[in-house]
């Protein structure tokens, strides 16, 4: 059994080395020093850095168990922190095409960074501390920490297309489905006005465990996405369909993880 602090410092260790090894993040790295790197990119990095972070954690959370179960002030030690990293990092990248789409834009603003959100991060470890044990809560969690990550570009990409809009800009967003990925999300796909979809709540931003859809925002093309965009109208059709579909998918997952 290794102490927690131990466990924390080889999580972090091996993140750190994961990302620096990771040929993908190398690509992503290029890209953006060539000027070409998009939103795309950033949700690239956030998958890759959630796959290093999810190797780690499952291989150093088992050795800080007590009678089986990750209980709240050791998953407190050493969960918090790493996902605090990773998103400063994933936040970093974000930022920095941001920047670069915003030049490209001919807007002289500098990139918004989001605040880390502490509330999922909260539930997060709340959930793994009140799981039956460990092993029951681990599919859960590590589910949850890659869709933290992602969400973290979606929260960039929000609150980049906030200021936008606050300046006087008229922002538009793509959300665009993983083929993968299930009916509600593909029936959340399209362009919208920003100014239709400013709530941070909006079904556009939210992502279920598993759901690696990409929310899209390039200051540079609003204009040419302007006769694509769905009305306000349509984001409110059908909304109650994909928030039922989305319970029935989130009950089946359930159940699915009991049997
Ligand atoms: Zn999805």
């Amino acid at each position: 059994m290794e102490s927690n602090a131990d466990a924390l410092a080889r999580i972090i260790a091996e993140m750190s080395k994961g990302m620096q090894d990771s040929g993908a993040a190398e690509r992503i790295a290029e890209k953006i020093a060539s000027g070409k790197a998009t939103y795309s990119d950033a949700y690239a990095y956030a998958r890759e850095s959630g796959r290093v972070m999810t190797k780690a954690m499952k291989k150093h959370l088992p050795t800080v168990l007590t009678d089986g179960r990750l209980y709240r002030e050791t998953a407190e030690t050493v969960i918090r922190e790493p996902m605090q990293i990773g998103a400063a990092d994933v936040i970093d990248i974000a930022a920095e095409i941001q920047g670069e789409l915003n030049d490209l834009a001919g807007i002289g603003i500098q990139a918004i960074r989001p605040e880390i959100n502490d509330d999922q991060i909260n539930g997060i470890i709340t959930g793994i501390a009140n799981a039956e044990d460990y092993a029951s809560g681990e599919n859960t969690l590590l589910q949850q920490i890659a869709n933290f990550l992602e969400g973290t570009v979606d929260d960039c990409v929000h609150d980049n297309a906030e200021f936008h809009y606050n300046a006087g800009l008229s922002p538009t967003i793509e959300r665009r489905a993983d083929a993968k990925c299930c009916s509600w999300c593909s029936a959340l796909a399209g362009v919208y006005d920003y100014g239709d979809i400013k709530d941070k709540g909006n079904d556009v931003y939210r992502r279920h465990n598993n759901c690696h859809c990409e929310v899209l925002y390039n200051p540079g093309d609003g204009s040419k996405r302007r006769q694509n965009v769905h009305s306000k109208k349509w984001a409110e059709d059908g909304r109650a369909e994909r928030i039922a579909t989305a319970q029935r998918m989130a009950e089946e997952w359930k159940n699915n993880k009991r049997r």
